[in-house]
């Protein structure tokens, strides 16, 4: 439902929070960050309000410079803890708005490959085809590339990977996302508002764009995967 990521020099969590905040106006069941830190992914996640998924970071910690967060409003599986965002493996985190339509045959195929899916959404059935590439020696990039055209229905998506603590990927299909970019860090968002204390400097993703950001500014692709320039535009929308 709603979505920010932030890369960063600093750290992120309360931003993160702040950002899913924002956004409590759309509703959602639960919430979720997913940082990284030490060369490792931190998850925490929370059913219910964001003051259970405070309450869970004041416990448990999230360090980090780089990470990504959602609010979830369920349509497959339940709203709990199991089924909120982000999805994760062992290499990469996913946070989603939107549903997988063909998210059945995907989670065949991945079990039929002997994978464990640990949630009841449609969402994840995208971090483990993810994954799966990255295990075979793809750069997210490329993982990237191969994995958008087989997803049907509608999405906006933010990944973070394990091994590359210096950048996002931003997707969308059917459901806004934006980029903003400040100085010598960069956000993703699902609207402007979400990232109005950060920046007002957007850029809006067209249908089938997705986007690499890092601290010095973000690089987006159309959906035939050629470089492109989206218009920075200095948002209205007011902290
Ligand atoms: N379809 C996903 C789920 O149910 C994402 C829902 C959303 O947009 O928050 O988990």
């Amino acid at each position: 439902c709603g979505i920010i990521g932030i890369v960063s020099g600093s750290p992120v969590a309360d931003r993160l929070v702040d950002g899913l905040r924002r956004m409590e106006y759309r509703g959602y069941d639960s919430a979720g960050v997913c940082t990284i830190h030490d060369g490792d992914l931190v998850r925490r996640r929370a059913e219910g309000k964001l003051a259970n998924l405070v309450e869970e970071l004041n416990r448990r910690p999230a360090p980090g410079a780089i990470g990504i967060a959602h609010t979830r409003w369920a349509t497959h599986g339940a709203p709990n803890e199991k089924n909120a965002h982000p999805h994760a493996t062992e290499h990469l985190a996913v946070v989603h708005n939107g549903i997988i339509e063909n998210y059945k045959e995907l989670r065949a195929e991945l079990r039929g490959e002997g994978r464990t899916l640990e949630s009841d959404t449609d969402t994840e059935v995208v971090a483990h085809l993810l994954s799966r590439e990255v295990e075979n020696g793809a750069s997210p990039q490329d993982a990237v590339k191969t994995v958008l055209p087989r997803l049907r229905g509608a999405f906006a998506l933010a990944i973070a990977f394990r091994a590359h603590p210096d950048m996002l990927i931003g997707a969308r299909l059917g459901s806004p996302l934006v980029v903003g970019y400040g100085e010598d860090e960069t956000f993703l968002g699902s609207d402007a508002l979400a990232l109005a204390p950060l920046t007002q400097q957007i850029s809006y993703l067209e249908e089938g764009d997705w986007v690499v950001i890092r601290r010095e500014g973000a690089q987006v692709y159309d959906h035939e995967n050629n470089p492109v320039e989206r218009a920075i535009t200095t948002s209205g929308a007011s902290a």
